[in-house]
């Protein structure tokens, strides 16, 4: 489907759980968050339907987000369940890697066909700081599991923080070498303020707005038009087409601000 600046809406982020094993600075608060009740979020059965109807309007590449999702019980299970969905062409995954040493092989098997892994330095040091207490031993033994598994074209996402970790592109960049991945960097920003998108750097993302091809779910059931905005639209599962309808109707045509929600509560 087209939304009204001609922009094809193809690509669904669904977030599938606001928890996460780790509290990056620029993501979560240091006190940590009070996540959602089961009764909250959209169980399996719901994200499925929701990603159905989604397919029948045009979306082909939906990539599982969160908080963190590999945290979310039985993940498995809601990507046998999408993996079903007639039309869909690509299933991906974005994790912080801490859970991919078991998970790379079961995720592959599953039908996961490509996984994006945030690592924003490979100093050990450095990477507990921006995590606030991750160890990054264990994404590294979780970028190996994803190699042994046997998937391609998988990406590195680092978040570029000024003062923080310019200096560790040029390793990142061996490292990706290495490894057979593509790095993605990403320009830090605030969602309060599109204009806080730090452009300073070459970065692949954030996409300029006029690329933009995607609406995202969140775990507690609002499809959200645009990143950088407080729009949200409320999933009627009895006329499911019809909010999916709306929410590409509403995309504004640039993002302002989001002072609703942090990126934990989104996506990314
Ligand atoms: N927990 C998973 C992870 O970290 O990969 C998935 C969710 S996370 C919100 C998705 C992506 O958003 C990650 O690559 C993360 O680095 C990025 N992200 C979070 N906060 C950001 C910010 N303020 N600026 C730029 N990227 C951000
Ligand atoms: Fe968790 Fe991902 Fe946010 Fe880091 S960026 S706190 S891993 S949701």
């Amino acid at each position: 489907m087209f939304d009204r600046y001609n922009r094809r809406i193809d690509y669904l982020r669904i977030s599938v759980t606001d928890r996460c094993n780790l509290r990056c600075i620029y993501c979560m608060p240091a006190e940590g968050v009070i996540p959602k009740g089961h009764a909250d979020i959209l169980s399996y059965e719901k994200i499925a339907t929701v990603a159905g109807e989604a397919i029948a309007l045009g979306i082909k590449k939906i990539r599982l987000t969160g908080g963190e999702p590999l945290v979310r019980k039985n993940f498995l299970a809601l990507v046998e369940q999408l993996k079903k969905l007639p039309g869909l062409k690509e299933l991906t995954l974005t994790t912080n890697g801490v859970l991919l040493e078991a998970m790379a092989g079961p995720l592959k098997d599953s039908g996961i066909h490509r996984v994006n892994i945030s690592l924003d330095t490979l100093d050990p040091e450095k990477y507990k700081k921006i995590t606030r207490g991750g160890d990054i031993t264990h994404v590294l033994k979780g970028i190996d599991a994803v190699i042994a598994a046997g998937f391609k074209r998988s990406k590195i996402n680092m978040v570029l923080i000024p003062g923080v970790n310019d200096d560790d592109v040029t390793a990142m960049k061996r490292f990706c070498l290495e490894k057979g991945f593509i790095l993605q960097r990403i320009n830090h920003y605030s969602l309060d303020n599109i204009k806080s998108i730090d452009r300073n750097y070459i970065a692949e993302r954030p996409l300029k707005c006029c690329s933009c091809n995607r609406i995202r779910l969140t775990a507690d059931g609002k499809l959200k038009p645009c990143l950088f905005s407080d729009l949200e639209i409320q999933l009627d599962f009895n006329d499911l087409r019809e909010s999916l309808i709306k929410a590409i109707e509403v995309k504004p045509e640039s993002g302002t601000c989001n002072s609703s929600r942090q990126n934990w509560q989104i996506g990314g």
